[in-house]
C-alpha cells in the first residue's frame, strides 16, 4: 500500500510500478460494493504484482473561486471533510450519497456516484467542472467548464438511457 503526499509521489509510484509490472489500483475511502478496490476476477495475475494506491493524504479544498463559487478539490478528500471546509464560506458541494462519510470526491467521480439525501442534481458529475488525474503516461487534465446551457442533453434525454417516448 502507498500513500502519496503529492502529483510528484503519485508520478514516482506509477512511474516505478509501469517499470515493474505491478498494477496500481487508487483507494478512496474503501466503500465500493462492487470490488472496486480488490484484486481477483483474473486480471491482476497478468501483473507481477498489484499496489493499492491510497489517496487519504491528499485530501482537502486547495482553492476557493468565490465568484464562480467554485471550488479545487484534491480527490482523497471525504464528504464531511470538504463540507467542513467549504461551510466557513457560506459554501457547499450538496452531494449526499448514504456512503457520505466513508467516501471520496475521487470515488464519487470514479464511479459517478449519486447523492439520493439531496433533492433536485444528485449526481456528481452534475458538480464536476474539470479534473486533473496523473496516469502513467502523465497528467491528463479537461478544460474546465460550467454546466451547458446549449439545449436538451443528448446522453441524458436519449430513448436508449430513458427507454422508448412512444
Ligand atoms: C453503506 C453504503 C452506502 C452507499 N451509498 C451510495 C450512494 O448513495 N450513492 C452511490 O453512488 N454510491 C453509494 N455507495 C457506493 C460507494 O460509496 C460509492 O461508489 C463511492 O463513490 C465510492 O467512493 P470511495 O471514495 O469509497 O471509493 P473506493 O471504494 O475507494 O473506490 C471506488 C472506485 O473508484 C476508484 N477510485 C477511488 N478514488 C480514486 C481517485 N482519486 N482517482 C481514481 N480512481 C479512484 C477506485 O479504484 C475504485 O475503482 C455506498 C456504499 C456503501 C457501503
Amino acid at each position: 500500500m502507498v500513500f502519496p503526499a503529492d502529483e510528484t509521489d503519485l508520478a514516482a509510484v506509477l512511474d516505478w510500478c509501469g517499470s515493474a509490472d505491478i498494477a496500481v489500483i487508487p483507494y478512496g475511502a474503501g466503500s465500493s460494493v462492487v470490488g472496486g478496490v480488490e484484486t481477483g476476477g483474473g486480471w491482476s495475475e497478468r501483473f507481477s504484482g498489484v499496489v493499492s494506491l491510497d489517496m487519504s493524504r491528499m485530501g482537502g479544498v486547495l482553492e476557493l473561486d468565490r465568484l464562480s463559487r467554485a471550488a479545487h478539490i484534491a480527490g482523497g478528500a471525504t464528504g464531511p471533510a470538504i463540507e467542513e471546509q467549504l461551510r466557513p464560506h457560506g459554501l457547499t458541494l450538496r452531494h449526499y450519497p448514504q456512503s457520505f462519510e466513508f467516501s471520496t470526491l475521487g470515488g464519487w467521480i470514479a464511479t459517478r456516484s449519486g447523492g439520493h439525501y439531496a433533492t433536485g442534481r444528485t449526481h456528481i458529475e452534475d458538480f464536476v467542472e474539470s479534473t486533473r488525474m496523473i496516469t502513467p503516461r502523465g497528467p491528463m487534465e479537461s478544460r474546465r467548464l460550467p454546466g451547458s446551457g446549449a439545449g436538451p442533453s443528448p446522453t441524458a434525454w436519449s430513448p436508449d438511457r430513458r427507454g422508448s417516448w412512444e
